[in-house]
């Protein structure tokens, strides 16, 4: 396989919404996704990642611009496109009433797999849900479920796996879990793209980050080097003694209390120094019984990017 699993280029989106006219969703995307890698698409509600990931799986017409999928151009060779990529979408979509087996035979059967190439028995048994083959879909627990659509994604082994907010309202011990299961599948060889708008899920899991916003691509590159293009840290210190307001430490410095005590202080290194800092809160009578540093996260970036809460 070549460099890339994805390739876009100048793809357009335009819904027509009837009466309210024409909706622009995707202006002119053009990205690629390395073999190999995981690929977070992040971007507020309405952004455009569901239509572009729909577009990718060949749920959705585009309206102009070139996709290709593992090297198959998705107008020239629409079957081996589509045959190439699995979609987890985000809400459930089994029949609470079919066993899993049953609902990975069918899919299988949707994609054309012959009998004697299904593994529906083995995916199940790689996902945990081996014993409940022959259950009711409906009485599996909330994390099974979401394995059951990985593995309905799953059954034609496609390289490429497309997850639509797989994580989106669930806890965290469950997110965790998904986590450590897309990194399994991404090490075994299956290259991940998923959409988000948890930056903590982007920031833990991808290494290559796009954002989008009003269906326009903003950035695209490696996660630490977008982490290391914002000039923000934060400071953490816990004052010897109890303190009941932050203190004003300047315009350019934001400083808060958390609901622990202690003082949270975002700083931006370019302009000021650590030890200015501390030069100050001395000044203010706050004594530093605990004191340690932070990178500043996705969450700053984005909001530098977007402008969006
Ligand atoms: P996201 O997944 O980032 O939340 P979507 O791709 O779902 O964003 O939506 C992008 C824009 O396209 C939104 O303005 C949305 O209202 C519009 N849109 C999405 N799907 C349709 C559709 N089937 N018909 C008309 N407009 C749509
Ligand atoms: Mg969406």
């Amino acid at each position: 396989m070549s460099q890339n699993a994805i390739e876009i280029k100048n793809l357009k989106k335009t819904y027509n919404q009837g009466k309210q006219g024409e909706v622009k969703a995707l202006h002119s995307i053009s990205l690629e996704v390395k073999t190999g890698s995981i690929f977070g698409l992040l971007g507020p509600n309405g952004a455009g990642k569901s239509t572009l990931i729909n577009i990718m799986a060949g749920l959705t017409t585009k309206t102009s611009g070139q996709v290709s999928i593992w090297g198959f151009d998705m107008d020239a060779n629409p079957r081996q496109s589509r045959g190439s990529i699995g979609v987890v979408p985000q809400e459930l979509n089994f029949d609470p009433f079919f066993p899993p087996i049953e609902t990975l035979e069918q899919q299988a059967g949707l994609y054309g797999v012959p009998k004697s190439e299904r593994r529906s028995m083995e995916i199940l048994e790689a996902i945990g849900l081996g014993d409940k083959a022959h259950a009711y879909s409906r009485s599996l627990s909330g994390g099974m479920k979401r394995r059951l659509l990985v593995a309905k994604a799953l059954v034609h082994n496609p390289p490429v796996l497309i997850l639509d907010e797989p994580t989106a309202g669930v806890d965290v011990q469950l997110r965790r879990q998904m986590w450590d299961y897309v990194r399994e599948l991404n090490a075994r060889g299956t290259t991940i793209v998923l959409t988000t708008h948890y930056l903590e899920e982007a920031q833990e899991l991808c290494d290559q980050i796009a954002i989008i916003d009003h269906g326009k691509l903003i950035t695209n590159e490696p996660t630490q080097q977008l982490l290391a293009r914002v000039d923000g840290k934060r400071m953490i210190v816990t004052p010897k003694t109890e303190i009941a307001v932050a203190p004003d430490l300047g315009a350019d410095i934001r400083a808060e209390l958390d609901g622990f005590g202690n003082l949270v202080i975002d700083y931006a290194p370019k302009k000021t120094e650590v030890m200015e800092i501390i030069a100050k809160l001395q000044n203010q009578n706050i004594g530093i019984k605990d004191i340690s540093t932070e990178e500043a996260g996705l969450e700053e970036i984005f909001l530098q990017l977007t402008g969006n809460d």
